[in-house]
């Protein structure tokens, strides 16, 4: 197996399509390889090589997703989130120990401020929309110091710096090597059996790793294409789908909602395609979703399990002809995945419930600058490093992975753990609720309460006592959520990603 970037997008016929965009012409696998090149030698060029980090803050699209793959096989990539304000940028670039940034021709936004408080060399991004998507030239302004080293990454090198999503805690900065990028990006190909006829249709943001890996990165390992959307934008969606004609795409249950919306309008549109899957991973997938989902395409849907510090995937659902089970994320898909005592640093049985724990060649070597979390998040037993991934869960007879909650977020009322996850489930069969989010309410005897924020189907009518009802038909009394709150939207983080730690506070629901 290949463990670098590099050696991942060697092997392509150069013909071959890779990258597409929207009225562009295909950047074929041999364009990606030339275009590496003549990245790499603009980045020689302005004193930057191997080793050194260069943050790219750059709109999602191809150049994106070309800038990525290229620089990252002669330097350190951090890919930044383009909305960030100028004090975040400086957060950011400080953390990261940057050395260079990509930045938009023209653009004189926030990142440009942050970027010149840090004396970073700027390499400005230009491409000429009849070129192939995602081609582009690099001009520096300004000269890194030192002599670059010249050579092409190599495994044990870093290939990628991110940041986790923050949904739990301040985001922390994780490094993914070379190895452990390409791990990934061949696991994933394999679970999905990519082959140079697949296309991915890309709506992912691109600062983060699911974009990243299980789009960009397993589809150009696979010698297949991408095709890269602007972002995620549901009512363009079925347009995209219709241009780009794709195998498959990937997304957050957030978007797949979406797109649900609008499914009926595009009927014309839904009976020209071919999927031959849909993949949904990052946040957990309510089973009627998926049931949707999967009717209205006509393929299977994949839900996988994934996150930063395993450059992705961990486990996922199978291919047909095993099953695809809903409210599971399915069986190992990458790294050696085990349940541990959630304090000790023991292995349990397969079939108890615990702390979800991950081993094998995609897992970061550690956090960057944060020892107090390695130590807290690694440990050794049976002669492996373990990473705890925080979920908890528990293996099925058949070794599909249940997860039941993340540690963090498990509501405890008065000492009774709930898991936020089993509310949810049950509200969704609520026939006037589309999305929900089950939450810890601060109580000032309990410690906590159960809270939901709820959206309802258009048209739909629904209070929150006749929902507490319902639920309190289906739940023992103690997880019933005392409140209910009806919203047209709920908050979510830049990831797409429904967020319940903070929610109480956001919504106003906490008083003191
Ligand atoms: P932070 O670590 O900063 O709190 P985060 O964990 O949300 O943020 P990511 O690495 O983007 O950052 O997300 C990984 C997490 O997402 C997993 O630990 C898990 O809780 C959740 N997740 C991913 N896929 C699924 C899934 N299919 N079902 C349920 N949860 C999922
Ligand atoms: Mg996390």
């Amino acid at each position: 197996m290949s463990n670098t970037l590099h050696a991942l997008l060697a092997p392509h016929p150069a013909d071959a399509p890779a990258l597409g965009a929207p009225e562009r012409p295909w950047l074929t696998h041999g364009g990606l390889r030339a275009l590496t090149e003549q990245t790499l030698a603009a980045l020689h060029g302005a004193g930057i090589g191997r080793g050194d980090r260069v943050a790219i803050v750059l709109p999602n699209g191809p150049e994106m997703a070309s800038a990525f793959v290229t620089i990252a096989q002669g330097a350190v990539t951090a890919p930044l989130n383009p909305s960030y304000r100028v004090d975040e940028f400086d957060f950011y670039l400080q953390d990261l120990k940057a050395k260079a940034i990509v930045l938009p021709e023209g653009y004189d936004g926030p990142a440009l401020e942050a970027a010149g408080r840090h004396g970073l060399v700027i390499l400005r991004l230009g491409f000429d929309p009849a070129q192939p998507a995602g081609s582009f030239t690099l001009v520096a302004e300004g000269q890194a110091t030192g002599t670059p080293d010249t050579a092409m990454a190599g495994p044990d090198d870093i290939a990628l710096i991110l940041h986790t999503s923050g949904t739990t805690s301040r985001p922390k900065i994780v490094p993914l090597l070379q190895r452990n990028i390409a791990a990934s990006a061949h696991h994933i190909g394999t679970s999905l059996a990519l082959t140079p006829a697949d296309r991915c249709l890309n709506v992912m943001p691109l600062f983060h790793i699911h974009g990243l890996v299980a789009a960009v990165s397993s589809s150009l390992a696979a010698g297949a294409s991408i095709w890269c959307a602007p972002g995620f934008d549901a009512l363009r969606f079925f347009g995209w789908l219709d241009t780009a004609r794709p195998t498959w795409y990937t997304a957050v249950p957030t978007m797949h909602q979406a797109i649900l919306t609008r499914a009926e309008r595009n009927s014309d549109i839904l009976g020209r395609l071919q999927l031959r899957l849909i993949r949904s991973s990052s946040a957990s997938l309510p089973p009627q979703v998926m049931v949707q989902l999967s009717k209205t395409f006509a393929c299977p849907v994949i839900e996988s399990y994934g996150m930063t510090e395993a450059a992705h995937q961990m486990t996922t659902n199978p291919l047909p002809p095993r099953a695809q089970k809903p409210g599971s994320v399915g069986v190992a898909g990458g790294p050696e995945v085990r349940i541990a005592h959630e304090v000790e640093d023991t292995l349990l049985p397969m079939d108890a419930t615990g702390e979800v724990v991950i081993s094998g060649p995609n897992v970061t070597p550690g956090y960057e600058a944060n020892e107090d979390a390695n130590r807290k998040n690694f440990f050794e037993a049976d002669g492996k490093r373990w990473f705890r991934t925080g979920d908890q869960g528990t293996f099925d007879p058949e070794g599909y992975l249940n997860l039941t909650g993340r540690l963090k977020e498990i509501i405890n009322r008065g000492g009774e753990k709930i898991s936020p996850l089993e509310v949810d489930a049950v509200l969704m069969d609520h026939p006037s609720v589309v999305q929900v989010v089950t939450f810890a309410l601060p109580h000032p005897k309990l410690g906590e309460d159960v809270a939901a924020a709820v959206v309802l189907r258009e048209g739909a009518t629904g209070t929150e006592r006749e929902i507490r009802d319902f639920a309190a038909t289906r739940l023992a009394d103690f997880k019933v959520p005392r409140k209910v709150v009806i919203l047209e939207e709920i908050p979510k983080g830049a990831t797409g990603k429904l967020q319940r730690i903070g929610l109480a506070e956001k919504l106003g629901l906490v008083t003191e």
